[in-house]
């Protein structure tokens, strides 16, 4: 898996999903950069729920991410990835980008 490359974005060298060198056995090659963020809105918290929050579920949330180590804590947050890609692949990740015709929704089996 690739995460945030620098170089290796400039000049790869194989596909990150089927493994084909890519620019030697394909004319073109893609770059597939995905971000996935914490959105939090804010302007739907209203004081109100701030109070309803009670001591107890803000240390529960403390805890939690006490047990976090730092990287899984900025991951939770912010995590950007970078794949290069064969123009095969391209297709197949356009069609299905989050997997769900091959491996079903999230939860079921
Ligand atoms: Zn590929």
């Amino acid at each position: 898996m690739a995460d945030e490359r620098g170089s290796d974005e400039l000049f790869p060298t194989v596909c990150d999903m089927c493994g084909k060198a890519l620019l030697l056995d394909e004319n073109v090659r893609y770059i597939l950069r995905a971000e996935v963020f914490a959105a939090y809105d804010v302007l739907e918290l209203t004081r109100e729920d701030l109070e309803k929050a009670t001591r107890r579920e803000i240390e529960e949330l403390i805890d939690r991410m006490g047990d976090m180590d730092e990287q899984e804590l900025a991951d939770s947050v912010y995590k950007k990835f970078v794949f290069n890609l064969c123009p095969r692949c391209q297709r197949r990740y356009i069609e299905d980008p989050l997997g769900v015709k091959r491996h079903g929704k999230a939860g079921e089996d």
